[in-house]
């Protein structure tokens, strides 16, 4: 209170301060006043009555410069004055006469109420002067003004804003209104006119009315201007006051802010997320669109909700919780299920905080994750695929990066060996696992690989447990953008199984080879005979030569001309027995399938030659139908020699148990449908019947007492071997026919390096003849006793 009062005691006495030249100036022209008008006085020699009027006058006049105490002191100087000069006795301070003593206090009575309601009037001038300026003031500030309408005169009056509002000058104003209406918008001017003349009837609305105006400067502004009519006691509209508001700025800062709030709710409307605004009960206060969308509900409907309408998860005490704390200042995020309108739900994460917009607002963002839960299982689903096809597959994935193992999948842990429990192995520990005698071989390779930022593949084994392993590892490179290695993405597949398989699959095929030897052996063994007479008659030939030679020799003088014939025809018999050794030697030996280009006409030569002994002895007459050229083929020749063989010795001996009859083989080589060369080898024997036109190809498949029932499986696995096809029917009029094609030498036709057999296809029964007797096959084996041909 006291500094108030000493605050309003320093305001007092700066006022002061503020108004002492101006009572200095009233005081002294008071002052001067007083002796000039008592100088023209005495000069004109007027009575204290007038000179007391004119000093009233005066201090009136001075009174005006509003200090009070000014005007008491010249008033008091003024009756002094009244005395001295004016009333007897004269020039001096004192009053004789009672009519002067009276008229001398009237004087300082009425310049006393004078002055001071002429101060006061001073005073209440410039009080209202600055109430004036304050005002005109605040219209400026405000754009706020007033406007006056005389109905009798028709004279319109505006405050110095309105016109500056209108932008026109005071010289416009008469006849304002018609020019009003001209300065409003030409789409408000209508509405403005009707609701000017509707106030103006009794009983009509009161004028309050917004329009666009059109200064004559060309700007716009918005005005708000209402106005009371006062009336007579006729009814008729005597004045209208009204005041008017310039707008224009706070129009614009609303359709800005509106503008604002459409651009905002625009954003919320499309976000991706629901928006839900709650108040301090949970009550919904607000929604955006897509809330709207995903519940199903307008938001109408969901304004006034509460979370339990549409929250499966949410029970009171939940919501409370929540509530508590986003009031501590945390933001909670959860996942719920929302309830659709429709009854149907659907997954959602909620966060949610606490907001402060005319109280306590609660913001939660809901976004629907069904398509992210979705993906999530699809991507557990994939995962728990791919883990099962890695270990059906046998199959690790590894990924190192610069610090280490980054990645490694289950199976890549259970191939090694190592507990995922235990976290990333070290490289260390890895190498270690590597078997000994690979692993420096392995610390190479993938020097190697790193040195050539390559794909990379190596085998190795591993030591788990004791059991070993083996490990195809295929490494690849991530590289970065400058080149270098950032990780190593690697595959380890336990080739285990597949090494063994193909270890059985070589033992297999070394068996099979073991046993198209022995087949051939036996083939031998039966034709020792034949092959023996082959051999022994060029060598008796060659004897009988040897001696024609002697005796010629002996002859005097000696025939020496006959004797080098005699000497050339040993020679060549000595080469034919050597051939046929050579050949049987051949077929003896155990040698590595070729693939070389031979003349298939004349192997078959070779061996017509090789069987002629038991064709003869066996009365079988023999034609051959061969291709005029020379019917190259790619393969190995010792092997089609040997299909040749067992076709010929089988109708051979399908001939020979037929007492009656011809016995007839033909042997034809011509070219095939497909561009190869198709053998035919067709005999007049008992022929086979049609069931088993199949079946006689099958390992072990015999209608002989002494058969083994090999030799016809193993030529279809030689010619498939070498990409033909070998077959069997009926020939005309009695007997078979074995016929079988050889691709043209062009062809691909490559005979495995290891083996002519990898290509077999065997039936299952075939098969599990195979396994069964294959380590002891002991067919046509050259021990075993031959069947009547053979
Ligand atoms: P094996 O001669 O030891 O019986 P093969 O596999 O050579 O074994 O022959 C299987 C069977 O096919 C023979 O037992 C025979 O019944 C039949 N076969 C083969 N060639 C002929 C042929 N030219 N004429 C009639 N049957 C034949």
């Amino acid at each position: 209170m006291s500094i108030v009062q000493d605050l309003l005691r320093i305001n007092t006495a700066r006022n002061r301060r503020a108004r002492l030249p101006a009572v200095a100036a009233q005081f002294a022209l008071g002052i001067v006043g007083l002796i000039l008008i008592a100088l023209v006085c005495v000069q004109l020699g007027f009575g204290l009555a007038r000179t007391g009027f004119a000093y009233v006058i005066l201090l009136a006049l001075v009174s005006l410069f509003g200090s009070f105490g000014a005007s008491v002191v010249l008033s008091i100087l003024a009756a002094a004055c009244l005395n001295y000069f004016f009333a007897p006795p004269l020039f001096q301070l004192s009053i004789d006469l009672p009519h002067d003593l009276e008229r001398t206090a009237v004087f300082l009575t009425t310049s006393l109420v004078v002055t001071a309601l002429t101060t006061r009037l001073g005073r209440a001038a410039d009080e209202l002067r600055g109430v004036q300026a304050k005002w005109e003031k605040a219209e400026r500030v405000a754009h706020f003004g007033w406007w006056e309408r005389d109905f009798t005169t028709n004279h319109v009056t505006l405050s110095d804003e309105v016109s500056r509002i209108f932008g026109v000058k005071p010289v416009d104003l008469p006849d304002w209104h018609g020019r009003w209406l001209e300065l409003i918008h030409p789409e408000d001017r209508a509405t403005a006119a009707e609701a000017a003349s509707a106030a103006l009837h009794p009983g009509g609305p009161r004028y309050e009315l917004e329009y666009r105006v059109i200064r004559p400067d060309g700007a716009g502004r918005v005005i708000r201007s209402h106005g009371d009519v006062t009336w007579d006691e006729t009814g008729r509209p005597l004045r209208q006051f009204g005041v008017l508001h310039d707008i224009t700025e706070l129009r614009s800062t609303e359709q800005e802010l509106r503008a604002s709030e459409r651009r905002f709710r625009t954003f919320v409307d499309y976000a991706a997320d629901g928006f839900f605004l709650f108040d301090d009960h949970a009550m919904v206060l607000d929604v955006n669109r897509h809330a709207c969308e995903s519940l199903g509900y307008s938001r109408e409907e969901l304004i006034g909700k509460h979370p339990r309408d549409f929250d499966l998860a949410l029970d009171e005490e939940a919501i409370e919780r929540l509530r508590q704390r986003m009031l501590s200042g945390e933001t909670v995020t959860f996942e719920t299920r929302h309830k659709r309108k429709d009854g149907t739900s659907f997954p959602v994460e909620v966060r949610g905080g606490l907001i402060e917009q005319g109280g306590r607002r609660y913001l939660s963002l809901v976004r629907d994750v069904t398509a992210r839960k979705r993906a999530e299982e699809a991507l557990q689903r994939s995962e728990a695929y791919l883990a099962e096809a890695q270990r059906l597959s046998h199959t690790g994935t590894s990924v190192y990066g610069a610090g280490g193992n980054l990645y490694w999948s289950e199976e890549c842990y259970r191939l090694w060996d190592f507990d995922p429990l235990q976290g990333l192995p070290d490289a260390e520990s890895v190498l270690q696992r590597i078997h000994s005698d690979d692993r420096d071989r392995v610390r190479k390779e993938i020097r190697k690989a790193l040195r050539e930022k390559g794909e990379h593949s190596i085998e190795f084994r591993i030591v788990c447990c004791g059991t070993v392993k083996h490990i195809e590892a295929t490494s690849h490179p991530l590289l970065s953008a400058h080149g270098d290695i950032d990780q190593i993405v690697t595959t380890h597949v336990d080739v285990t199984e597949r090494r063994r398989a193909q270890a059985q699959a070589e033992r297999l095929l070394q068996l099979e080879s073991d046993l198209a030897h022995m087949n051939r052996l036996s083939i031998m063994g039966e034709l020792t005979a034949s092959l023996a007479h082959e051999i022994l008659h060029p060598i008796g030939t060659a004897r009988n030569n040897a001696r024609a030679g002697m005796r010629l020799l002996e002859m005097s003088p000696p025939n020496l001309s006959e004797v080098k014939e005699a000497l050339g025809c040993v020679v060549r018999d000595a080469d034919r027995a050597k051939d046929v050794v050579g050949r049987v030697r051949d077929h003896i030996r155990k040698a590595p399938p070729q693939r070389d280009v031979f003349d298939l006409n004349e192997a078959i030569h070779e061996v017509i030659v090789m069987v002629r002994t038991a064709l003869h002895r066996n009365k079988v007459s023999v034609h051959t139908g061969l291709m005029a050229h020379m019917a190259s083929v790619r393969g190995d020749r010792v092997q089609l020699q040997q299909v040749m063989l067992n076709l010929i010795l089988n109708a051979v001996e399908a001939m020979s148990s037929d007492k009656e009859g011809m016995r007839e083989l033909s042997i034809s080589t011509e070219p095939s449908q497909t561009g190869g060369i198709l053998v035919g080898v067709r005999d007049s024997g008992y022929g086979i019947e049609s069931e088993h036109l199949d079946q006689i190809f099958e390992p072990f498949y015999t209608t002989k007492s002494g058969g083994i029932g090999m030799g016809l499986s193993i030529c279809r696995s030689i010619v498939d071997a070498h990409g033909g096809r070998l077959w069997t029917e009926a020939n005309r009029p009695r007997g078979a026919v074995f016929q079988f094609t050889l691709p043209a030498v062009n062809e691909s036709t490559e005979i495995p390096s290891s083996t002519c057999f990898e290509t077999v296809q065997m039936t299952p029964a075939a098969r599990e003849a195979e396994g069964s007797d294959s380590r002891n096959p002991g067919l046509k084996s050259a021990t075993q006793e031959p069947s009547a041909l053979k």
